[in-house]
């Protein structure tokens, strides 16, 4: 079997169409969808994130502010800016871009984003809500990969599905979804022994490691959907994922490829996730 390749790029080009028209439906209802990006130093992975979030904010017609701050700002400075932003009229969505410096804990940033606000979907409010069932911003890495799951209608419900890596921004928000889909969820870390055993058993695979190319092949069970998260520079400067595809494709029924896979609709997520802040807030 080859796989098919689940374009990530392409549904998410389809997306901001669709999304573009609803933001310029917003606005005749004098609703102004605005998210408002907060960047912490100099990280140029960090900063071309951003880049790629403005960019796609300025394609749907969301406005979008960046506040850029030095890197040696305090952790009480910053709380200051979220708090403006979280009282700001105007603003929907608030994303503070990680990793930030050493000396700011990060959870506290976090919790100082109004939830309201939060279309990343870390605060532990909206976490909680996903841990319930409730309707919530949804993180938008996982959002992105069962838009992209539905988009194909790939079938979850009895599914068994592994998830390796368990972070709080990717792999456990993952297996949170799937297990509200009624897949039968097993979670992989660092820690698990016969990861290639358990991971050949899954009929939906999320490689969530940032390893390059740990998962090949023999990982992937005849039919298997894989779903690469992974993001890694090689050598060479390109983009890689954690999974080696030339080989998982010939036994997947589905795969994403990196880069053109996840990373296209988890920004795609975040302009989801800032429209349904500006329709949630202007209800008030
Ligand atoms: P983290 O580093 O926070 O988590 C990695 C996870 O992988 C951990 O749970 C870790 O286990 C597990 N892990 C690491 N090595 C192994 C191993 N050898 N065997 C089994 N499990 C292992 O990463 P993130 O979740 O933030 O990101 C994962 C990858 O996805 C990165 O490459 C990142 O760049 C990429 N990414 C891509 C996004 C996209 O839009 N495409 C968005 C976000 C991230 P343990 O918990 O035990 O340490």
């Amino acid at each position: 079997m080859t796989a098919e390749i689940l374009n990530g790029k392409e549904l998410s080009d389809q997306l901001k169409i669709e999304m573009k028209q609803e933001v310029e439906a917003l606005k005749q209802e004098d609703i102004h969808p605005h998210l408002t990006v907060i960047l912490v130093g100099d990280n140029p992975a960090s900063k071309s994130y951003v880049r790629g979030k403005e960019k796609a904010c300025e394609i749907t017609g969301i406005a979008s502010d960046l506040i850029e701050l030095p890197e040696s700002v305090s952790e009480q400075e910053l709380l200051l800016v979220i708090e403006r932003q979280n009282n700001a009229k105007e603003v929907h969505g608030i994303l503070v871009q990680l990793p930030l410096p050493d000396h700011i804990d990060e959870q506290k940033v976090i919790h100082a984003i109004s939830p309201l606000k939060d279309v990343d979907g870390f605060h532990p409010i909206n976490i909680g809500k996903l841990v319930n069932g409730e309707e919530t911003f949804l993180p938008c890495t996982p959002f992105g990969i069962l838009t992209m799951l539905e988009s194909k209608n790939i079938e979850i419900e009895g599914k068994r599905a592994v998830i390796i890596g368990r972070s709080n921004i990717v792999g456990k928000p993952m297996g949170l979804l799937l297990l509200e889909r009624n897949a039968t969820v097993t979670y992989c870390h660092s820690r698990t022994k016969n990861l290639r055993e358990i991971a050949s058993e899954a009929d939906i695979l999320v490689v969530a490691m940032g390893r390059e190319h740990a998962v090949d092949g023999s990982y992937v069970k005849e039919g298997a959907v894989v779903i690469d998260v992974g993001i890694n520079r090689m050598d060479n400067g390109k983009l890689t994922g954690d999974v080696e595809f030339e080989s998982a494709k010939e036994k997947a029924s589905y795969i994403t490829p990196v880069p053109r896979g996840v990373g296209p609709m988890t920004i795609t997520m975040l302009l989801k996730n800032t429209i349904k802040a500006a329709k949630g807030l202007s209800e008030k």
